[in-house]
């Protein structure tokens, strides 16, 4: 399929993060004095160079995070991320960040959140895109702050937080570590989505998905485990799959063994996300063309059963979810009409 196609088509991102994603239009708001170089500093968040590793990968967010400390940078960033899906016709996002990391300047994370929450509202009344917030909880954080972005979840559910996360290194702090925070999300009904399998641990899915995650982010580690893959197929686990980081963490060797196309076929729910799009340069529309040169060519139905995937492994409520599936429906089938 074309770029311009694949851009045009309506398309659902589940696994995209903030700080990692602080684009070029957030950035010139943001960074008022005219002695920052922006394109340095945006060059100064990106992935050097392919495989990495994922501890490299990770070190990138730290460029972005001294810009976004206060309540209005991050109502930017969110803002702007939001307007930058839409221009590639996403049609839902959810959009996720670790409050904890923005009290450099004091913000609680409960400040942290509600800024977040405004940038995507204003965005959803500008551009017509529906999002929903994600709060990650961090590998190797104190427990006292995971609870805190834990309760945060709870009390801001009803304006607009979906759901938890689990982000940071996965090799050195596997998921059972925190099963007693993913117990209490269960006990307070928080769906949530766990970082696992993108180290090569096919263990560390097995336990999240053990633990209640309802979703895996990455999970390129199952790609020839039988028995989990059948575990995640039969219990309608998507998979978060973000080919460039996934390429970029080292997760994958090449391209051409990237496990979407083998796990699609054999029915597992697998979506396409970008994770993030300043770290890793990327756009949904550049994930496809990605796929497209590797397995292509990608036709409209491929594209519409990872956008129906990731509608229903989203943590809307079920009438949004089908309401999404409708009008993900309706883009597409405009489209298909408009080729013929
Ligand atoms: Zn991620």
């Amino acid at each position: 399929m074309q770029t311009e196609e694949i851009k045009k088509f309506p398309k659902v991102e589940l696994h995209c993060h903030l700080d990692g994603s602080l684009n070029e239009a957030a950035l010139r708001k943001i960074v008022r004095e005219s002695d920052y170089d922006i394109e340095a500093l945006l060059n100064s968040m990106k992935i050097r160079n392919e495989a990495a590793g994922l501890s490299d990968y990770l070190s990138c967010f730290g460029a972005a995070l001294p810009f976004l400390q206060s309540e209005e940078s991050l109502r930017t960033a969110a803002y702007e991320l939001v307007r930058q899906a839409a221009g590639e016709n996403v049609v839902y996002m959810e959009v996720r960040f670790a409050p904890m990391y923005h009290g450099q300047k004091g913000l609680t994370q409960t400040e942290a959140v509600k800024a977040v929450l405004e940038g995507l509202e204003a965005a959803e009344k500008d551009v017509g895109v529906k999002s929903r917030l994600l709060l990650c909880m961090m590998r190797g954080k104190a427990e006292q702050l995971n609870e805190e972005t834990l309760s945060c979840a709870v009390e801001m559910r009803e304006y607009g937080v979906a759901g938890i996360d689990l982000a940071g290194n996965e090799a050195s702090y596997p998921p059972q570590m925190y099963r007693s925070l993913f117990q209490k999300a269960q006990d307070a009904r928080i769906p949530f989505t766990i970082h696992a399998g993108e180290c090569g641990s096919v263990e560390n899915v097995r336990i999240s998905v053990e633990m209640g995650a309802s979703r895996i982010g990455h999970g390129v580690a199952i790609a020839h485990d039988t028995e989990m893959k059948a575990v995640v197929k039969n219990r309608g686990i998507a998979l978060e799959m973000c080919p460039a980081s996934n390429l970029q963490t080292g997760a994958v060797k090449q391209l051409k063994d990237y496990p979407w196309a083998g796990m699609r076929l054999e029915g597992i729910p697998v979506t396409i996300n970008t994770d993030n799009r300043t770290v890793s340069d990327t756009s949904l529309t550049k994930e496809w063309e990605l796929l497209d040169n590797f397995f292509g060519p990608i036709d409209g139905q491929a594209l519409k059963q990872a956008a129906d995937y990731a509608a229903e492994a989203s943590f809307l409520p079920r009438t949004e979810k089908e309401a999404l599936k409708k009008q993900i429906a309706e883009k597409a089938m405009l489209l298909e009409k408009q080729r013929a």
